[in-house]
């Protein structure tokens, strides 16, 4: 048996880089009608559609996102419940800006009040 090599808590993610920018668009239009949705509903097919352009799976009612750290350029995309996240706001759309699990080990971003 070889031993695995370390591998980070959460699998569900990708980066922006990595997509082509055909799955970029995609990706890019997916989000934008989710901030848009007039329902849940809506909410929620946006959402898959942006998952699936970046090549992940998430759960019916499930969220992705673009990691939103301002210390450096990840670009970091993964389901929004994954473990390890840390909020860093709540915008006025409603749409919760998180870092990912990376940028939260390695430089947290203080959370104003
Ligand atoms: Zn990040
Ligand atoms: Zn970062």
């Amino acid at each position: 048996m070889s031993v695995l090599t370390h591998v980070r808590p959460t699998s569900r993610t990708t980066t922006y880089d990595q997509l082509t920018p055909f799955r970029q668009t995609l990706f890019d239009t997916a989000i934008a009608d989710a901030a848009e949705a007039a329902n849940a509903t809506d909410y929620n097919h946006a959402q898959q559609r942006a998952a699936h352009a970046a090549g992940l799976t998430i759960p019916t009612g499930g969220e992705v996102t673009k990691c939103a750290c301002l210390d450096c350029y990840c670009t970091a995309i993964f389901d929004t419940s994954g473990p390890g996240l840390r909020v860093i706001e709540t915008t006025d759309y409603g749409l919760v800006l998180h870092q990912c699990a990376t940028c939260t080990d390695d430089h947290p971003t203080p959370v104003e009040d």
